[in-house]
């Protein structure tokens, strides 16, 4: 066996997305001890870049050393006690991980479904609220992943405070591809990923506590089942004094990684990441359609960084194959549709470092050339 060296390839399926150099770059620097004073100058400048791309002021920002399913986690299991009501919605694969992760932790989860490929509604998430007033926490997904859809997250949240709920919001997706606005929409939790429009390596969970949401947990009538993810614990070493004790070894090169992703997200200026994503996203529908393809989402709804493309009757029989041409050929990687949606979409994202008018131009001649 010799060294591992993969060729480039473009990913534009619905995570990990290409890197930036400045960030492969970051991660080779000399590793340093994680409670070194310098290690924890460098957590400090993550915690507030952080709330920069989150828009928030919220003290308790800052990365889960772990992917974003793991930022799931820590918002279920230090904000839902056995018998707690959560309302939860599901419109794709990550609201059913969201219900499995309520009963893992005791909860009740009310569902609220709408069809694959549509948004959340707010009117059956209100009518919900309505019929369960115990509902303690309501919980959705920003940007569905497994079908392309944008949910209006500030009409949500409006639902969720004048019923007297928290909210939980998975924005893996949604971080620095479009508005993410904590404060504004007065989110109480949320998690990222670093492998998305961040395009970071996979492996950290950016998440978000509102003083609500540590207030919540303060009051716990029982402990979190979850040593690793208890956020009392993890607190005393993301805090902002000087007494850091160790809890675990964070993954110091992928916070360098994560730290310069940051950066690069700062210096761009999040209003001209959300346009960037924007433009790219239209110039590849415009391309698509021009090779007859359209998609799944209705305009108003559709993420930028993630397009879901209808697969022709035609070519439903070969979409595997022609997925596999394109990476065996071409080098281009292309998400194939999940759940109730197999076989029906292809997944072609334009997430980050990859939202770029060179990514457009590969995929649509790629894709040209198979077709
Ligand atoms: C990718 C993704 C996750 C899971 O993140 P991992 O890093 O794969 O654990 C959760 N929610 C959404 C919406 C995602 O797109």
């Amino acid at each position: 066996m010799n060294s591992f060296n993969p060729n480039f390839k473009t990913l534009m399926g619905p995570g990990p997305s290409n890197i930036d150099p400045r960030v492969l770059n970051a991660m080779a620097r000399p590793i340093i001890g994680h409670l070194d004073p310098q290690f924890i100058e460098l957590m400090d400048d993550i915690k507030e870049l952080l709330r920069y791309a989150y828009q928030t002021e919220n003290p308790l920002t800052f990365p889960v050393s772990a992917p974003g399913s793991a930022g799931m986690e820590s918002c279920f299991a230090n904000l839902v006690e056995p018998g707690d009501k959560v309302l939860v919605c599901i419109n794709g694969v990550f609201g059913g991980r969201m219900k499995e992760n309520v009963i893992r932790c005791g909860g009740e989860a009310v569902i609220v479904e709408d069809e694959w490929g549509t948004p959340v509604s707010p009117d059956k998430v209100e009518a919900a609220l309505k019929t369960h007033p115990d509902i303690k926490i309501l919980a959705f997904v920003h940007a569905e992943t497994s079908t392309g859809v944008c949910s209006d997250a500030a009409a949500l949240a409006k639902l969720a405070q004048a019923h007297g709920c928290l909210t939980i919001m998975d924005c893996v997706t949604s971080l620095a591809g479009v508005p993410v606005l904590i404060d504004e929409w007065g989110i109480d939790a949320a998690y990222s990923g670093s492998q998305k429009c961040l395009s970071c390596p996979p492996g950290l969970s950016p998440v978000t506590f509102s003083p609500r949401a540590i207030e919540t947990i303060r009051k716990r009538n029982t402990p979190i089942q979850s040593w690793f993810l208890d956020l009392s614990l993890v607190m005393d070493y993301w805090s902002g004094d000087e007494a850091r004790s160790y809890h675990h070894t964070a993954p110091i090169n992928a916070m360098y990684a994560l730290h310069e992703s940051l950066l690069l997200v700062r210096d761009e200026g999040l209003e001209n990441a959300w346009a960037r994503h924007q433009t790219h996203h239209e110039a590849l529908k415009a391309g698509l359609e021009k090779l007859g393809l359209t998609l799944l989402v209705e305009e108003p709804y559709r993420l930028p960084q993630m397009n879901s493309v209808l697969i022709p009757e035609a070519l439903k029989a070969r979409e595997g194959d022609i997925r596999k041409t394109l990476l065996n050929e071409h080098n281009l990687e292309i998400g194939a549709g999940l759940g109730a949606l197999a076989g029906k979409i292809w997944r072609i994202g334009l997430m980050g470092f990859g939202a770029s008018e060179d990514n457009v131009h590969t995929c649509l001649s790629a894709l040209e050339e198979v077709l």
